[in-house]
């Protein structure tokens, strides 16, 4: 026998949740389906939360070595991971009794089990006792996320070459860790690992870290990696990695080079994940890039199958996964939204930390010809020095004339937080003067803004006109 919903939303990560609450709260009847025991998925189980969990200890490390008589302080040998990340469950647990209270509230059936499709309308569900439910279903969000890319040449075994999924399953903190990759995942651990006191080699076959971002602000991560002790070992190609069955996991490169470690992190990028989710039988095919392929409106070649989050791909962020999966229900049940707005930050939860929205200083150039840059230090900030986060900066690119601004980058704690007033300026089309007319709290970091304006005010007035 099969059950009738109006929507089902297949994985309960952060778009599959945010999809699921949006068609309940249109009238809807909803089922979400979720295999895992707990709900949130790879940014609450696997991702998001677990890497930031460890990122707060990190810190307190590194801010012990900034008192002299600890600067030499290292974790004992055996410091056991779990300790690193010992709110997580704290965390977990709360996270989940939200999100169940949530999907109680709202009348949403939460269904555990495997899904899969019969076909495009109807679904199986394989439950965890061994019983199938059976659903037929008017509209579907397929929300099931991604897992890690390996390599053929990397023989992740979960236990001396890891990979962002089981990374966090080490035992100990271990002496030394290779890590392959130079995106967001690849840094953050990189840099975290290291602000722990572990010898970190990063290896990439691209020049610098973090690509896609401002160049000073890959320059800025990559000395304070290299600061703490990292080696960035860019331009490189792995040609083979192996367990030497001892204690030491290799990793020859083309260039002849050989990098010794107690562990690796491979970090090569994630597929979309659609295991056992039989998507042929519902009419679709992944992409050339293993991802579902969906319209602007989310909507995939199925007209009443829609996707959201990872599964679809770029930018792979919980936070764009969120309206992602709220967009995908409004737009499934007809309710008028417009357009997603492509003003997405990146928010890189490294140490230090990165945060950029709008054009990086080369894109501008590139759109604009000419562009007007002005910065601003966190040593030049009264907060930055009582926060000892002297390390940080805030750059501000304009057009030529030194007025309409096209993108902000910081580097430095609380950058992920302070890009939302820049966001906000750009998203309203507002000059760079809005960052001098306006009065901000003081000693704030957010200073800096006006700081980087009148820096990029100054030229102006330079060229043309007294302000
Ligand atoms: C180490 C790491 C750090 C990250 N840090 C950040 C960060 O700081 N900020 C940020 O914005 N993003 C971050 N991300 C990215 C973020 O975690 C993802 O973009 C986000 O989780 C994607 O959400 P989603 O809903 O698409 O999928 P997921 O969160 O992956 O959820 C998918 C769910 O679908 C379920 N599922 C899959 N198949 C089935 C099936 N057949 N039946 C039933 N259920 C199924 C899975 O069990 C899972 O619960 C990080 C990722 C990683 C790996």
């Amino acid at each position: 026998m099969s059950t009738h919903y109006d929507v089902v939303v297949v994985g309960s990560g952060p778009a599959g949740q945010k999809a699921a609450v949006q068609a309940a709260k249109a009238g809807k009847t909803v089922a979400l389906l979720e295999r895992d025991r707990l709900l949130g998925g790879a940014c609450v189980h696997r991702g998001t939360i677990p890497s930031k969990t460890l990122r707060e200890n990190a810190l307190r490390v590194r801010s012990m070595r900034y008192n002299a008589a600890l600067s030499n302080f290292q974790l004992a040998e055996d410091t056991e991971l779990a300790t690193l990340i010992d709110r997580l469950d704290m965390v977990l647990k709360a996270h989940d009794s939200y999100m169940q209270q949530q999907m109680s509230r709202n009348n949403i059936d939460l269904i555990h089990g495997r899904a899969s499709f019969i076909d495009s309308h109807n679904l199986k569900i394989d439950r965890v006792r061994g019983e199938s439910l059976y659903i037929d279903v008017d509209s579907v969000v397929i929300a099931t996320g991604s897992f890690p890319r390996t390599p053929d040449n990397i023989p992740v075994d979960h236990e001396h070459i890891l990979d962002s999924d089981s990374i966090l399953s080490m035992l100990y903190l271990p002496s030394s860790l290779t890590v392959l990759g130079g995106g967001v995942i690849a840094s953050e651990y990189a840099s975290i690992f290291q602000a722990l006191g572990v010898k970190v080699t990063m290896i990439d076959k691209y020049p610098r870290p973090l690509g896609f971002l401002d160049e000073d602000l890959t320059e800025t991560f990559t000395q304070a990696f290299e600061k703490m002790g990292g080696v960035w070992k860019g331009n490189t190609t792995v040609e083979k990695v192996y367990w030497d069955g001892l204690t030491q996991v290799v990793t020859e490169c083309e260039d002849g080079s050989v990098i010794k470690s107690e562990k690796m992190l491979c970090a090569a990028g994630r597929v979309a994940n659609i295991k056992d989710l039989n998507i042929e039988k519902a009419g679709l095919s992944l992409n050339d890039r293993g991802l579902i392929s969906v319209d602007a409106e989310l909507k995939t070649q199925v007209p009443h199958i829609y996707a959201a989050g990872d599964v679809i791909g770029p930018p792979s962020l919980a936070s764009a996964s969120m309206e992602q999966g709220r967009r995908a229900s409004c737009n499934a049940l007809g309710i008028e939204i417009g357009q997603m707005s492509q003003m997405i930050p990146s928010g890189i939860y490294g140490i230090p930390e990165l945060s950029a929205v709008g054009l990086s200083e080369q894109q501008a150039k590139q759109q604009y010809g000419e562009v007007t840059v002005g910065k601003a230090c966190f040593s030049e900030i009264a907060r930055g020095h009582i926060s000892g986060v002297e390390e940080g900066m805030l750059k501000l690119v304009c057009d030529g004339d030194g007025k309409k601004l096209l993108g902000i980058m910081i580097a430095g704690e609380g950058a992920t937080e302070l890009i939302h007033i820049g966001q906000m300026a750009l998203m309203s089309n507002a000059d760079v003067d809005i960052f001098v007319e306006s009065v901000f709290n003081f000693p704030t970091l957010a200073e800096a803004y006006r700081v980087a304006a009148l820096a990029i005010i100054g030229q102006r007035s330079k060229n043309s006109e007294a302000y």
